[in-house]
């Protein structure tokens, strides 16, 4: 691998000082895991490997701020589900350790890791529910920029009668966590250890000693779900995190879907930050992604989208921004339509949605000065898109951003650059080296796509044994019990 890289005459989408983006014919030299130069006619010497991006796009890499990586093996079966359903037959179902091996979550954080790169994802924030070792294992191996959010599990002791584990913080959990900090971070400082969090039910004794204790340990980024409904209950945790003193701006909270006003204001107020996530949203019954909302207008810098399930949605941040933007512009055009009038002009923009999956992801992350845009200085996190492809061409010479949001897929991806090495090459992703302790476990240096592709269908296989042995229904009624869920809130119609 060449110390350099000159990427040669591409379309680069450049982020000016008020986040408009300028796309600009430039060559781009990284040297290292750095942005070095960005001018045109840049000199490469011998030891510099030459990109020509003639006809490409080259956008700052894609951000995703939140994503449960290890659901690969669950993918199809969430199709036409509801929050509620999700919860047991993903969360509580197949994510129990009896059907995960520690092979599983390999092949599974693995898959999930691939597909974002392969789709231009070059960070996310990881709510990593499952094994620690073997999942953190399969992410530096991916290649990929990380924030790995160690999660204490939220488990099923027995599903007959039923009993959740409620001691989630006991056993190895937090001697692990101790014991990652104390390593972190990982693959050349690719992957932090961050942290995520739901047990809100915990006393203030016991949450606020732990908020201290993982900041202590050097934790940045503690994520956690915040969904305002009647499937999981309509109180406000912010305003829970608020009285406990935690309301900060190091806490990123994934949805915050139905918030109050209240909420909005401690927002603003904390520096909080927001990963929403249009397919499990519009899909599950979260409610409208928030944003686009009028309400958000003054803190997009606040917000950054995400994936959530690849196992319910496609792994691409483009799909999000595009699924995100047409669904608030339907939303606002809708407020003119049942008053027999018609908007001047759609709103938000293409542009809005290209910054929620870039710069501003990169803030909501807290690493805005580091990553999100192409910037010399900034780490080499680059995505380069065909810009002669047929759903690409003209588009891209037009209007790239447009072309990026609304006409890309993961097939015009043709580099993927994350800290200054290539990971996706013509289209193809590039091997993955694998990291101990699973070149130990599965005896494997490198693998290629396919190699992990077959696994996981066979893993696939294993954990769909285990899943057939639950009552999903009996489930979901026990899941309802165990949240205190008002369950005459949850009717078939209106
Ligand atoms: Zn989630």
């Amino acid at each position: 691998m060449p110390s350099s890289l000159l990427l040669k005459g591409g379309i680069a989408l450049i982020h000016d000082e008020y986040d408009h983006v300028r796309p600009t014919i430039t060559d781009i030299l990284i040297s290292g895991n750095r942005i070095v130069k960005i001018e045109p006619a840049i000199e490469a010497d011998a030891t510099t490997e030459v990109v020509d991006c003639a006809n490409k796009i080259v956008s700052p890499g894609f951000i995703d701020t939140h994503h449960h990586v290890w659901q690969t093996q669950l993918k199809g079966r969430h199709a036409d589900d509801t929050l509620l359903e999700y919860v047991p037959k993903g969360n509580y179902g197949p994510r129990q350790h009896v059907n995960y091996t520690a092979e599983d979550v390999f092949w599974g954080e693995l898959g999930g890791c691939l597909e974002a790169v392969a789709a231009g994802t070059t960070t996310l924030m990881d709510h990593a529910h499952m094994n620690i070792t073997m999942a953190l294992a399969a992410t530096i191996s991916s290649g990929i920029r990380s924030i790995f959010g160690y999660s204490p599990p939220l488990t099923v002791e027995s599903w007959k009668p039923f009993k959740m584990n409620m001691d989630i913080l006991g056993g190895h959990v937090m001697n692990t966590f101790d014991e990652l900090a104390k390593n972190a971070p990982f693959g050349n400082g690719r992957v932090q250890l961050g942290f995520a969090f739901d047990a809100w039910f915990l006393p203030k004794e016991c949450v606020v000693p732990l908020f201290e204790r993982v900041k202590a340990a050097g934790v940045k980024r503690i994520t956690s779900h915040y969904v305002r409904s009647a499937q999981l209950g309509l109180h406000s945790l912010p305003e829970i995190a608020h009285s406990y003193g935690l309301m900060d701006s190091s806490i990123l909270w994934s949805h915050a879907t139905n918030w109050t006003d209240s909420d909005v204001e401690l927002f603003k107020k904390s520096g909080s930050t927001i990963s929403s996530t249009a397919s499990s949203e519009l899909q599950m019954g979260h409610g409208l992604p928030i944003a686009y909302q009028d309400r958000a207008v003054e803190m997009q810098t606040q917000i950054g989208i995400g994936i959530d399930c690849h196992s319910s949605a496609q792994g691409s941040i483009p799909a999000e921004m595009r699924l995100g933007l047409q669904a608030a512009r339907a939303v606002r055009n809708e407020r003119f339509i049942e008053k027999d009038l018609a908007p001047v002009k759609v709103k938000p923009t293409v542009e809005e949605a290209f910054n929620f999956g870039t710069i501003n992801g990169a803030r909501a992350l807290g690493m805005g000065k580091e990553i999100g845009s192409i910037q010399v200085g900034k780490l080499a996190d680059l995505v380069i898109l065909d810009a002669m492809s047929p759903a690409m061409v003209c588009g891209a010479q037009h209007e790239p951003v447009a072309a990026v949001v609304l006409h890309s897929s993961p097939a015009d991806v043709d580099y993927v650059i994350i800290d200054g090495e290539v990971r996706k090459k013509g289209g193809k992703l590039v091997p993955a080296k694998v990291e101990e302790p699973a070149k130990s476990l599965l005896g494997k240096e490198m693998l290629e796509w396919k190699d992990v592709a077959e696994e996981l269908v066979r893993s696939r296989e294993q954990i769909q044994k285990g899943a057939e042995a639950i009552d999903y229904k009996q489930a979901l009624e026990d899941v309802s019990k165990a949240f205190q869920l008002d369950l005459s809130r949850l009717v078939d119609d209106i």
